[in-house]
């Protein structure tokens, strides 16, 4: 019987495709991992460590539980409430640095706002940064327009992410259920601190700390660099190491069940060489967690354009001119979805030389990500060398916000659970909802212009599924331009 869920889930699920996902569900699960095992000489990480399966699952919660994807292995009763939190889940995965200040600046430097709520000061102080550089932004991404330069809305501040505010939410909320005496409440605690995983882990990937945040900027364009950054190279290197994807995916409990290609490096980059013996993580005060946050997305700037140069230059799939230069990486056909939200970032005429969105062949990846990448301050590295000493940094950030979450709220240890079972409806119900100011716009406007399409791109019969493995992952999802 069609009801407005049915409806609104149809609506949302024409969505799935142009929202992608950043580090892919390996590179989220190794995050979460990671930081686990740094924690466990800890008194405090055996709370995590005998629920490693737990914190790695949610680790892609924001991505596969809050927002439209995954919407075949959704039980009905959930989808209604599935569909609603996807509506404001895109913003709060990325946060632009560059759209507020000079890119090698430090977040105190800048004075980058650092209070805990996304309102007040903290929107001034983002709406003057933001006034100051709009040359630079509308030059970057046309599509970040402001109605009146003079006062930004919230909305149109929110467009350039909210993370850092994200991740600090969830750890407030964390510790207010850990400070109850309910035992169902640590369960909610760690279902908060390990989906804030997740965005700790989106502010290690350079893409999402820019406003060149799919190459699309870039002349010619490096269309495509967003997806092969952030996940093809990864699984890329686990199917190198491991063998096809379904050798290593538990479809049943969607998680990745080994990372032998990168376990051990991510690890070491996080600081534990020895993993019976990483070295104490030292917690952090609740009112320097923003700026730590805004200190790792803004240390991803300089990746952004060697990773882009490197990207261009040794893509054997390129299209060059007589002189040898690169005219356009060549592309897969892309999607025939509506392409609209792919285009963002880049002006009318941008939009006509390069639609549709152009992709490289996923086996560009097995190349690529063995490529040299020389990044500022840094020794000679491959490209997946880089992706696993960001992932590292958030996987120790991230450690250390979990030590913290249970110091500051003086939890008895005692209390906390083992062997959790990781049950969606409890996640999907709970959705810790943000603002409703930065509702995004996009989405609003998406509901009405699609509302005459079919569902036909939905995952369950994507065509590009079968072509990727068992492809729990990226299964109905084309974009490579969006977070
Ligand atoms: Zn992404
Ligand atoms: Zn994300």
């Amino acid at each position: 019987m069609p009801n407005l869920v049915a409806v609104l889930v149809t609506l949302f699920v024409l969505f799935v495709p142009l929202k992608v996902i950043a580090w892919g569900s390996y590179g989220h699960q190794q995050i979460n991992r990671s930081a686990v095992k740094l924690l466990k000489n800890t008194p405090e990480g055996a709370c995590f460590t005998q629920n490693i399966e737990f914190m790695t699952r949610l680790a892609i919660t924001p991505d596969y539980d809050w927002k439209s994807i995954n919407m075949v292995n959704t039980p009905a009763e959930l989808k209604h409430a599935k569909v609603m939190a996807n509506v404001y889940e895109h913003p709060l995965h990325y946060f632009e640095y560059d759209a507020f200040c000079q890119p090698d600046q430090t977040a105190k430097a800048c004075k980058l706002p650092t209070g805990d709520s996304f309102k007040g000061k903290t929107l001034t102080r983002l709406g003057n940064l933001l006034k100051g550089r709009i040359d630079y932004v509308l030059k970057m991404d046309p599509s970040k327009k402001i109605k009146d330069v003079n006062h930004p809305s919230p909305k149109e501040i929110a467009e350039h992410g909210v993370a850092p505010w994200r991740i600090k939410q969830l750890w407030n909320l964390a510790i207010e259920k850990l400070k109850t005496k309910k035992s169902e409440d640590v369960e909610l605690a760690l279902i908060f601190l390990g989906a804030m995983g997740h965005y700790v882990g989106d502010m290690s990937q350079p893409f999402h700390s820019s406003l060149n945040f799919d190459g699309g900027s870039n002349r010619p364009p490096a269309t495509g660099i967003h997806h092969t950054y952030e996940e093809c190279i990864l699984e890329a290197e686990a199917k190198k190491v491991v063998g096809r994807k379904k050798d290593n995916w538990d479809k049943q409990k969607w998680i990745w069940t080994k990372f032998d290609g990168t376990d051990k490096e991510v690890l070491a980059d996080s600081g534990c060489l020895v993993e019976s013996s990483c070295p104490v993580v030292k917690p952090i005060k609740s009112k320097e967690i923003i700026e730590e946050v805004l200190n790792l997305d803004q240390s991803g700037q300089k990746y952004v354009q060697p990773l882009i140069d490197v990207f261009l230059n040794g893509n054997p799939y390129a299209k060059r001119d007589k002189n040898g230069n690169i005219v356009t990486p060549d592309h897969k056909p892309a999607s025939t979805m509506p392409t609209e939200s792919t285009n963002e970032g880049l002006n009318s005429d941008q939009v006509a030389d390069s639609k549709p969105t152009p992709k490289p062949p996923d086996k560009y990846c097995d190349i690529y990500k063995d490529m040299n990448v020389n990044i500022a301050g840094q020794g000679p590295q491959t490209v997946l060398q880089s992706a696993e000493l960001r992932m590292g940094q958030s996987s120790s950030l991230l450690a250390q916000l979990w030590v913290s979450a249970m110091k500051e709220s003086g939890m008895d240890l005692r209390r906390c659970p083992s062997n959790l079972k990781f049950d969606m409806a409890k996640v999907i119900n709970n959705y810790p909802l943000f603002s409703k100011d930065i509702r995004s716009a996009e989405h609003s406007k998406k509901q009405s212009e699609n509302s005459d399409q079919d569902g036909q791109n939905n995952e369950a019969n994507d065509p590009n599924a079968e072509n990727r493995d068992s492809a729990p992952v990226t299964s109905g999802i084309n974009s490579n331009s969006t977070r």
